[in-house]
């Protein structure tokens, strides 16, 4: 997959562009990333890439010609655009990212993302090269660069090849509709501040079954208690007439009817 990054600050990419997954990823051409500086793309003289926003108020907005310069300089002018392509605007606006969006964009050819600044982006932008929005969550920072990492983070890791098994994200929290259990390492013995931490028996017992039951309780307890929207999704999915619900032994069944207390056959 191609990645074109679009940002004032190019030097904030580079630490993630050589360590860890995407690293590997990019090592490995699973990934083909390139960052371009939308500032040399800028015909002011200062080579500014702002300005007042029009009808007043506080701040700056990223001004439409250096942005389309750069769009046009790499290969994404809007004649160009190809299916497999997704140009996108990340933004607090948009479209919250979940892992249902990053499997969708991990299957995309090329991904071009902007990093907006200041007020953000000049709407005539969004609105001619046709970016759509994509938020990292309902909070404001200061410029699109960190959210993009985030997305690009969350699409690599899904792609074949760029972690070490593939076995590795099948159980994570939200990939399988709940969130993770609790997870202990190595030794069964910790000691923190003069008191000796142990591990649930259960995970030192070897009874392969009884560990995945166990884990599958503690998950949906969590999910229940931290998040009762995924909780009740879940439930509509895996109880009684769900479309999952055959997905579930009997086993399973009878730990979400105790967690839930609901009647499930
Ligand atoms: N005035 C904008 C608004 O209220 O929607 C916020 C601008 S923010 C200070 C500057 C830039 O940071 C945005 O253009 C966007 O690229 C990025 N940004 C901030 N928060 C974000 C979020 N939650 N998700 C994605 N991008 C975000």
């Amino acid at each position: 997959m191609k990645i074109d990054i679009l940002t004032i600050f190019p030097g904030m990419f580079e630490n993630i562009m050589s360590a860890g997954v995407i690293g590997r990823a990019a090592d490995s051409g699973v990934i083909d990333v390139n960052v371009h500086d939308i500032r040399s793309y800028s015909e002011d003289k200062h080579r500014r890439t702002d300005d007042e926003p029009f009808g007043g108020g506080a701040g700056m907005v990223m001004t439409v010609q250096p942005i389309a310069a750069a769009m046009d300089a790499i290969g994404a002018a809007r004649a160009d655009r190809a299916d497999g392509e997704r140009f996108i605007y990340l933004s607090p606006r948009g479209r919250l990212l979940d892992q249902t969006l990053a499997r969708e964009l991990g299957s995309e050819d090329r991904l071009v993302l902007l990093c907006g600044r200041y007020e953000g982006v000049d709407e005539r932008v969004l609105d001619a090269f046709g970016f759509e929005e994509v938020s990292v969550g309902d909070y404001i920072l200061t410029g699109g660069e960190l959210p993009a990492m985030v997305l690009i983070d969350a699409v690599c890791r899904l792609m074949p090849g760029t972690l070490g098994s593939d076995e590795s994200h099948e159980v994570e929290s939200v990939y399988s509709d709940l969130l993770e259990y609790p997870q202990y390492t190595r030794p069964a013995e910790a000691v923190i501040d003069g008191e000796t931490l142990t591990v649930p028996d259960i995970l030192t017992s070897g009874h392969h079954r009884n560990i995945e039951l166990w884990q599958y309780r503690r998950s949906l307890e969590l999910t229940k208690a931290r998040r009762p929207d995924l909780f009740d999704a879940y439930l509509r999915k895996y109880g009684d007439g769900g479309a999952c619900s055959s997905a579930l032994d009997r086993e399973k069944k009878a730990i979400l009817a105790s967690v839930t207390g609901a009647d499930i056959p």
